[in-house]
């Protein structure tokens, strides 16, 4: 499983995106991106940027024997699992000194672990350290845009994201010093077996395959928990038959979720209320459907908003 993980090894952030020193204007400004500095355990030019997913492709680098600040930009091969999300991860990294950027070239490829290039300070940086902006998805436009307050903010075709929402901590490659407050999620055995997700769309579509060509069968409603088998091109399979959108599920466990079952009947009315009107669109629901239970009134169980199923076939 293609996982991204914290690249490097000795985590020590000196400086987040909320704080005001020099991050802030990436936070106030549209578009945003976030930030953080880690100096990789303590001051010099000692750690190294690894490769925090199964490969990654240098896809620009920017300031070499200029006086701007040097910045490279990885993007993964292929998609990457997050805890917030499954897609491509764009990297742009700043301070890299020039005779370690001299070292690559665009289109050059790394796998997990493999040490892409040592801290810096260039761009009169107060001390050696690695500037870390995330973005999901691919690499976008030239990289980077102007923000309303002036500030180069990392272009991705899905957004920038906050560290904490992208990077998983495997604490056999990196140790934790100073988090500075960011709450990262441990990938450890019990997390990587446990395949729980929740939705994070509204009535989010329940359909036959991997596609949009296939018919859906139900819906969930955002906040349903369920397991997720695979993902296939981007497309989380939760039973044999049933698929969702890979976009809208998350590790994040939210603050209330609904459980959900099966239903054991071949095919079960969906009703407007408890003994309400039979509806017709994405009902009946076929033996083995995968319902959310959000609520359950005098025999009836509430699957999403104004649809409705009969308690008994269900378990
Ligand atoms: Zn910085």
């Amino acid at each position: 499983m293609n996982y991204l993980i914290y690249p490097i090894k000795i985590m020590n952030i000196t400086q987040t995106y909320e704080n005001d020193f020099s991050h802030s204007r990436h936070t106030v400004g549209t578009p945003k991106d976030y930030p953080i500095d880690d100096n990789c355990g303590k001051s010099g030019a000692n750690g190294y940027f690894y490769c925090p997913c199964d490969e990654v492709e240098v896809k620009k680098i920017y300031g070499v024997g200029t006086s701007s600040t040097n910045c490279l930009w990885l993007e993964s091969t292929s998609k990457v699992i997050t805890p917030t999300f499954n897609d491509y991860v764009t990297i742009m990294i700043g301070h890299i000194e020039d005779s370690e950027l001299k070292k690559l070239k665009v289109g050059q490829r790394f796998s997990r672990k493999e040490a892409i290039a040592l801290e810096g300070r260039d761009g009169f940086a107060t001390g050696e350290h690695f500037h870390i902006v995330v973005g999901k998805g691919k690499f976008a436009g030239s990289g980077w845009v102007k923000n309303t307050n002036g500030i180069w903010v990392i272009n991705t075709t899905g957004g920038a994201v906050k560290p904490e929402d992208a990077f998983f901590i495997d604490n056999t490659f990196t140790t934790i010093k100073n988090s500075a407050g960011l709450n990262f999620l441990d990938l450890y055995m019990p997390i990587l077996e446990d395949k729980y997700y929740y939705t994070t769309a509204e009535s989010l579509n329940v359909r036959l395959g991997p596609g949009t060509n296939y018919n859906a069968i139900n819906t969930l409603p955002k906040n349903s928990r369920i397991k997720v088998l695979d993902f296939i091109n981007n497309w989380a399979k939760i039973t044999d038959k049933e698929y969702i959108a890979g976009n809208y599920v998350t590790k994040k466990v939210p603050d209330k979720y609904y459980e959900t079952k099966h239903t054991t009947a071949d095919f079960l009315n969906v009703r407007s209320k408890p003994a309400g009107t039979i509806l017709k669109v994405r009902a009946p629901l076929p033996r083995g459907t995968t319902v959310a239970i959000m609520e359950e009134s005098n025999g009836w169980i509430k699957i999403d908003k104004d649809r409705w199923i009969y308690a008994k076939y269900v378990n």
